[in-house]
């Protein structure tokens, strides 16, 4: 039996998490409710059509798609057809405009030479700090690899505007071992797969949605206390929230958006960074760069500005630095003890989490759930601890 008779089932959030999971438990024969307290679908992923210049834009920030997930490839691609897109991202520093990540165009430019591989590499290990043996902050791995021209240049203001702290606060975990490349390759990503869903991600969610055993309540934010009426819940609001903030609001950091218009090409590209400390924004973003495939005379931009989390605000990155992590075991030791109630997705697991690895987590949830109702077995809290 994949199926549970007489009860509904819950789902909290409409966005990726809560679609994926709803459709497969649909599918099995399962009567679905699903809540989001925002009066639209697909969450921090939304799109919608400018009404003045027609651009499609990423409401909550740009969304690329990238995967190496055959599996989740296949998924998304049932519910649209995805655009060939390949991010390439500028980043503008003393008034100069170099290609990221750091590649050897970026290292040629910056230091006015035409090296080729190898010569760059060799050039690049006489710049690296190597008195700095073990890393233990972003800055002493950024130190160590590229040196200081190019960390001041490229990583320094920027993580600083990002965090709100200094680079030498933060964890060397968070640069890649060496984060340049020793060729012409600008692609962002190294995904496999990669692209833009063709009429936006709203649109894909919403066919993700359509199924008669889902019934959607938008503008409904979901208490704990509804949750005995379901046979179970799988809940990817935020953790803290679900247990009322009693060990105070985890950390994230937010972003504010300053849109503007304009006639024509405003950038000439989707993303452009801002790595200087005397700009106070991180980057702007140009989203009709991100439907390569449609043509717009006007354009719809955000120029992205990052801060510390409120309470009334949006919670974008989770910040994850020591204070945090003991206040989330709080939270996860009193998820656990919470019955018929699955913590999902990147608030209810307090993880940052691509849109593939979302519905990775997803459809593995959802496959574990089906299974439990044939076996009996409990449903865990967490597929994926927070911890
Ligand atoms: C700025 C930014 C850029 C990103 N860019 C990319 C990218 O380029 N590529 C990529 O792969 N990923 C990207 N991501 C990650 C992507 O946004 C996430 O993978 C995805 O949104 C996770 O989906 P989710 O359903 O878990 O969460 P969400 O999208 O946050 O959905 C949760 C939903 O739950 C609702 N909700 C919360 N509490 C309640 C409640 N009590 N009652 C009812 N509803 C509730 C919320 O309103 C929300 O709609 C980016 C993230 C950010 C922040």
């Amino acid at each position: 039996m994949t199926a549970v008779e007489g009860k509904k089932i819950a789902i909290v959030g409409a966005g990726l998490s809560g679609a994926v999971i709803g459709r497969a438990l649909a599918e099995a024969g399962n009567q679905v409710e699903i809540f989001d307290r925002r009066p639209h679908i697909a969450g921090n992923c939304h799109t919608e059509r400018d009404e003045q210049t027609d651009v499609m834009v990423h409401v909550y920030g740009p969304h690329i798609f990238h995967t190496d997930d055959a599996e989740v490839w296949n998924y998304v691609n049932r519910f649209q057809t995805f655009m060939p897109y390949k991010n390439r991202v500028k980043t503008t520093s003393k008034g100069q405009v170099y290609s990221l990540p750091i590649n050897l165009h970026t290292i040629n430019q910056f230091f006015g030479k035409s090296f080729r591989p190898d010569e760059a590499r060799a050039f690049l290990e006489t710049l690296g700090d190597a008195s700095i043996e073990q890393p233990k902050t972003f800055e002493e791995q950024a130190l160590r690899f590229v040196g200081k021209d190019l960390y001041e240049a490229f990583f320094k203001g920027y993580t600083q505007k990002q965090w709100g702290c200094s680079p030498t606060e933060l964890p060397a975990s968070i640069l890649k071992r060496l984060p340049v490349r020793f060729n012409y390759d600008d692609n962002y990503f190294f995904h496999r797969y990669q692209g833009m869903p063709e009429n936006g991600y709203t649109d894909m969610v919403g066919q993700i949605l359509d199924h008669p055993n889902i019934s959607l309540h938008l503008e409904t934010a979901f208490q704990r206390d509804q949750a005995v009426g379901f046979a179970h819940v799988f809940y990817s609001g935020p953790l803290d929230g679900y247990f009322d903030y009693q060990y105070g609001h985890l950390g994230y950091r937010t972003l504010d958006f300053e849109r503007f218009t304009y006639d024509g090409d405003y950038q000439g590209c989707a993303v452009m960074n801002y790595g200087d400390v005397s700009v106070p924004f991180t980057r702007i973003t140009e989203h009709k760069h991100f439907s390569p495939w449609e043509s717009h005379q006007g354009s719809v931009c955000y120029r992205e500005f990052s801060r510390a989390c409120g309470p009334k605000d949006t919670p974008y990155y989770p910040i994850r630095l020591v204070e945090e992590k003991e206040q989330l075991s709080h939270y996860a030791a009193l998820a656990t003890q919470e019955a018929h109630v699955t913590f999902v997705g990147r608030l209810g697991t307090y993880r940052y989490l691509d849109m593939d690895v979302t519905i990775r987590e997803a459809l593995d949830t959802a496959k574990l759930y089906l299974s439990t109702l044939e076996t009996n077995a409990m449903m865990p809290s967490f597929l994926h601890p927070p911890t």
